[in-house]
């Protein structure tokens, strides 16, 4: 039966007119297709892109080394050395994090006691080779106080949900 089923529905062409039916449809209406990267969709604050090593507005690094973000990394792609400073506190060393390993969880980011790294909105970036996907202390410092504002401003955005 449905051997005959499918033959008369090949010879009428149903699934073309099914097809085009449905083309007929959508031809009028409001187009949401996007013209990127010219135009782009909105993201959420919660995004999670670029990682991005924070400083405080006076300039001081947040990261106090605590190594709670290397310790949990599930991709073992973070790499932390400490020292301590003349003034006695704790600081890094060494902040690498090797974005070819990156799963982009965010648990780097929950487990960061003083929101010193984040994943930022940025995602357009790219590597041409293996080393340019990892990223060091200054590089990740660079992200961080280039695009403050915005970090800032998602991280408010998203506070009362965290
Ligand atoms: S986002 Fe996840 S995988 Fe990537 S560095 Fe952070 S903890 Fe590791
Ligand atoms: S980024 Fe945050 S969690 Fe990681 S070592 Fe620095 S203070 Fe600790």
């Amino acid at each position: 039966m449905s051997a005959i089923k499918d033959f008369f529905g090949s010879l009428l062409l149903t699934e073309l007119l099914k097809g085009m039916s449905l083309t007929g449809k959508y031809f009028f209406k409001r187009k949401i297709t996007l013209q990127y990267p010219y135009e782009k969709t909105p993201a959420s604050p919660r995004f999670r892109g670029l990682h991005a090593l924070r400083r405080y507005p006076n300039g001081e690094e947040r990261c106090i080394a605590c190594k709670l973000c290397e310790a949990v990394c599930p991709a073992l792609a973070i790499t932390i050395e400490s020292e301590e400073r003349d003034d006695g506190t704790r600081r890094t060393s060494r902040y690498d994090i090797d974005l070819t390993k990156c799963i982009f969880c965010g648990f780097c980011e929950e487990s960061c006691p003083v929101d010193s790294i984040v994943e930022t909105h940025i995602h357009e970036y790219h590597g041409e080779k293996r080393g340019d996907l990892y990223f060091t202390k200054d590089m990740l410092l660079a992200v961080g106080d280039k695009y403050e504002s915005e970090i800032a401003a998602r991280r408010e955005a998203d506070a009362r949900y965290r």
